[in-house]
């Protein structure tokens, strides 16, 4: 880890008045200590990036990308130090972590692509005959200053979510991520100020806070910002929703996401992607899959399927390369996993495998027959969790996967088209995934949700329309 001590705050670093442990959560051990952000340094910020407001949403397209460029390069050169230090301050596997560093890296291109792409249209205006003779074209102008509010769980992809696409629409941004997870963030940001500073931009145009509630609630809630884009849970969020007003809020939230597996599944790939997409990160992904949909007709198989691979799964310390399953990011949070576990068995599900426990670690579990009401099965569960129900029928799997009050992705394992058009025209989320797992995401495609799952979409191109504002242009020419 090598950037300045303190915050990135205006053009330099200024030193926070506190810094707080940040562990390891495999073995609690202190991986650093973190500035702590205040309300003081967070109302410093929102002046600093008002003031380079104006400055950033002129910078020229070519400034815009090659500072996005910069800190691709930066990141793709020290990819393996981020992997190292994302796996010691989230916990997560180091393939996760892999991922993680990836995915970062194909935000930045894929933003540093979008800045060519910005662009508006020319509208025929003389439809009417009050319009003749006038010209018409629309362009978009940045929406101002970004408030970016992370979750703990994928620090590094979250925050690149939200500073890439601002910074290619032209919007200085301040993100506050989560109080758990700061150091990779922190990082980043330095990587791209110096990659702003190399382009001829404001450094300022990125800065970051940490802290928690207060200081996020002190950046969303001032009504000169332009727009936040929060990442996190949905009780959170809806927080964030009422107190920012009217002020656009983008919500990317949880979900309990489902697989349905149809009768005509190719069960073996259907097993393999329940254990894939259900345990990646140890289960704290918003798309990892929770709720497991199985046609009556191929239950007996399929259960037994998936516990075959349940029992395989490699559960122990995330800094070995074959580690599927490790810690959660704190123990609250295995607490509540445990305790949504006790409650789904008192009230009559079964626990069908619970697999190694290795060193304290939770290791898979897979509930049976989870009844409706349990939070195991209505609630995200955010752990190594999967819960199986079965049902006579499709249109019962797709009615059960429309109850819920989440609606982020779900995935369908079927060898039938018309099953597939089904699944894409009923199920009431934001993305349907065919023979794949839920979890699938790419920066070409627009990523988000439905109802409790948030609003806006993500993705450099979405987000970019989300973090401008059409401007039209009606002229006369005479
Ligand atoms: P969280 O909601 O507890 O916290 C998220 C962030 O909000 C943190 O930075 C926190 O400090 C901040 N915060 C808390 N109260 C605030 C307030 N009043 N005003 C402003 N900021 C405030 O979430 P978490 O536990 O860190 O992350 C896990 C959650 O994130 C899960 O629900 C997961 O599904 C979700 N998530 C969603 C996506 C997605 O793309 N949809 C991706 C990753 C994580």
């Amino acid at each position: 880890m090598n950037f300045p001590e303190g915050l990135p705050i205006g053009s330099g670093w200024i030193p926070a008045p506190s810094t707080a442990p940040v562990h390891f959560p495999y073995d609690g051990s202190v991986v650093a200590q973190a500035p702590i952000g205040t309300v003081d340094l967070a109302r410093q910020a929102l002046e600093n990036a008002l003031s380079v407001r104006a400055e950033v949403g002129r910078l020229p397209s070519h400034v815009r990308r090659r500072a996005l460029q910069g800190a691709l390069s930066a990141l793709a050169a020290q990819r393996d130090a981020f992997v190292d230090l994302l796996v010691l301050e989230t916990g997560k596997p180091l393939v996760d972590c892999r991922v993680e560093v990836e995915r970062t890296l194909l935000t930045l291109e894929t933003s540093a692509e979008e800045v060519a792409r910005l662009h508006g249209e020319t509208v025929p205006l003389d439809l009417l005959p009050s319009g003749d003779g006038l010209q018409g074209f629309w362009i978009r102008k940045p929406i101002g200053v970004v408030v970016g509010i992370t979750g703990f769980n994928y620090p590094l992809l979250l925050a690149s979510h939200k500073l890439a696409p601002a910074l290619a629409a032209g919007c200085p941004v301040i993100i506050k991520p989560a109080p758990q997870t700061p150091l990779a963030t922190l990082w980043l940001v330095h990587l791209v100020r110096e990659a702003l500073v190399a382009a001829g931009a404001p450094p300022a145009a990125v800065q970051l806070v940490t802290g928690g509630p207060e200081v996020g609630a002190t950046l969303t809630t001032d009504r000169r910002i332009g727009a936040v884009s929060f990442t996190g849970s949905a009780t959170v969020g809806h927080q964030i929703a009422r107190d920012a007003a009217p002020t656009k809020v983008l919500l990317e939230l949880g979900s309990n996401s489902a697989l349905v597996v149809a009768a005509d599944a190719n069960l073996p790939a259907a097993a393999d992607a329940v254990v894939r997409g259900g345990y990646y990160a140890s289960g704290q992904a918003c798309i990892s899959i929770q709720r497991v949909i199985v046609l009556e007709s191929v239950r007996k198989d399929f259960e037994a399927a998936l516990n075959e691979r349940i029992q395989k799964v490699i559960v122990g310390d995330p800094r070995s390369p074959d580690t599927q399953i490790s810690k959660l990011i704190d123990e609250r949070a295995t607490a509540r996993v445990q305790d949504w576990l006790l409650q789904a068995s008192r009230a009559g599900a079964a626990v069908a495998t619970a697999g190694s426990q290795v060193d304290g670690v939770l290791g898979p579990v897979m509930l049976i027959d989870v009844p409706d009401g349990q939070p195991a099965w209505d609630e995200e569960i955010f752990g190594p969790v999967i819960a199986l129900r079965s049902v006579p029928d499709l249109a019962t799997a797709f009615d059960t996967v429309n109850a819920s009050r989440y609606g982020l992705h779900t995935s369908v394992f079927t060898s039938s088209l018309e099953t597939a058009f089904a699944a894409i025209d009923q199920l009431d989320v934001g993305g349907v995934v065919v023979n794949e797992v839920p979890g699938f995401r790419s920066d070409v495609m627009p990523y988000g949700g439905v109802k409790d799952s948030g609003t806006g979409r993500e993705g450099p191109r979405f987000a970019i329309e989300e973090l401008t504002t059409t401007r039209m242009a009606i002229i006369r020419p005479k």
